[in-house]
């Protein structure tokens, strides 16, 4: 029987959780992982020289990042795990101060990606996020993280709301301001203010802000015996680390191994950063010519590719277990989860199925099936976006949860090692079709 460090894996995940409270928090983190592990940054706006067998990353928007190995010898094509960055959350908005009876100040939020907006009231909130400064010559980044309990969304009492428990439409724009601050000094600009005292710059020289919302709940192990993570981002932040890990121990010994996270599949893919832009297609271009090989051998390659679409999946619910598909049920801590649609929401075909149910052999970890009940719409992910810029072999799967788009969602606490195990597989072999429908594993 293989041995798998859960422990260590779930202590080093649900740190890594807290401290990306944001994408480019998130994006942040894995760089430095990179960084210590010796992989060498690159910039889309400089040129290109790359090296067989070195280790590179690249970041857009801040917000995403591809982080690649490149093996010793010439590469038959790309192994590619990619997951997002971003998770449904409540952003700032400009001007946020909101005074009320000039007693209280409350900041001014919009939505970004469908949460579920209950679990986000009652609990210690505070800011993370960007914020862009002037300088002598221009503007620069910095990255903010009010490492405090600042904000709360109170709830409103049942007794003003007394159906409140047989359903209830949440209003952005009315129930989910954060109260900030009592009144008493001039409202208009504090937030601002407060900001430019956490990132150490003069308010009036912020021109511009990235920041939302985020909880100062710490992610945790429970369960009887910790059978279960709770913790916030794990939609897709478990995935994204996952996918890391794998990386930093692959050796592709045929194939170009490709870690990619996407930002913004919360909110369609439709940025720069996201998977339906050319980030992705743009890097492996640019890998294929920085070795010296023409655009011939780039699509030979792409043929020869093979691509996991990383998200996470919905799990039984213990509470309702009716609302899942009657034969094919994912339980946390049952392994990786490999997604099917018929009509294709997910990339999943019998072939990259059973590609992939191979790689999870050769890891040794287990695997388990989810299809949408069928009178149930479901959800949509990167895989298929990103194929419409380059076109890969390509398999849906994900890590099975709880409450997925909640401020804290619940996981198990071996599936996480279980796709570092399937990754690692996924980063070191290359898929080489025949043509006529066989595909020999490496
Ligand atoms: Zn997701």
């Amino acid at each position: 029987m293989k041995q798998f460090a859960f422990e260590e894996i779930n202590r080093e995940l649900l740190t890594f959780l807290d401290e990306s409270p944001s994408s480019f928090h998130a994006v942040e983190n894995m760089k430095t992982m990179l960084e210590k592990a010796g992989f060498t940054r690159l910039y889309e706006g400089q040129r290109w020289k790359l090296a067989s067998g070195g280790s590179y990353y690249v970041t857009r928007n801040d917000s995403a990042l591809i982080a690649f190995k490149v093996p010793k010898a010439d590469f038959a094509g790309f192994q590619v795990m990619a997951s997002h960055s971003d998770s449904p959350v409540l952003k700032i908005k400009a001007n946020a101060e909101i005074e009320v009876e000039k007693q209280y100040v409350k900041l001014n939020v919009e939505q970004y990606g469908g949460m579920l907006c209950a679990p986000w009231m009652d609990r210690p909130l505070s800011v993370a996020g960007r914020i862009v400064v002037r300088t002598a010559d221009g503007v620069a980044t910095k990255l903010v993280y009010a490492d405090r309990d600042l904000l709360i969304i109170p709830n409103l009492a049942i007794h003003m709301n007394r159906k409140v428990n047989e359903g209830y439409a949440f209003n952005v724009q009315k129930d989910m301001e954060p109260l900030f601050c009592g009144s008493g000094q001039d409202a208009k600009g504090s937030f601002l203010k407060f900001i430019a005292a956490e990132a150490g710059v003069r308010a009036e020289d912020i021109l511009d802000t990235d920041l939302f919302l985020c909880s100062r709940m710490k992610g945790t192990v429970l369960g009887l015996n910790g059978e279960f993570i709770a913790s916030n981002h794990l939609d897709d932040l478990q995935c994204a680390f996952a996918s890391l890990k794998g990386l930093l121990a692959a050796e592709p010994r045929d194939s170009v191994a490709v870690h990619c996270v996407l930002d913004n599949e919360e909110v369609g893919s439709g940025t720069k950063q996201g998977a339906a832009s050319t980030f992705l297609k743009d890097v492996l271009h640019r890998i294929n010519s920085a070795m010296g090989r023409s655009e011939e051998d780039f699509l030979t390659a792409v043929a020869s590719s093979f691509m996991v679409s990383a998200d996470n999946a919905h799990g039984i619910h213990p509470n309702h277990a009716d609302v899942a598909d009657p034969t094919n049920r994912p339980y946390l801590n049952g392994g990786i989860v490999i997604k099917y649609s018929a009509n294709q929401k997910y990339t999943t075909d019998a072939i990259s199925g059973a590609v992939f149910k191979t790689m999870c052999d050769r890891a040794e970890v287990p695997y388990q099936i989810f299809h949408n009940r069928s009178d149930i719409l479901g959800g949509s992910t990167l895989g298929n976006i990103s194929g419409t810029q380059v076109a890969f072999n390509t398999v849906d799967i994900g890590l099975p949860q709880l409450a997925m788009h909640s401020i804290y969602e619940t996981a198990g606490s071996k599936d996480t090692a279980y796709l570092i195990e399937a990754a690692k597989v996924l980063f070191s072999s290359s898929v080489q079709g025949d043509g006529d429908g066989s595909y020999r594993l490496n």
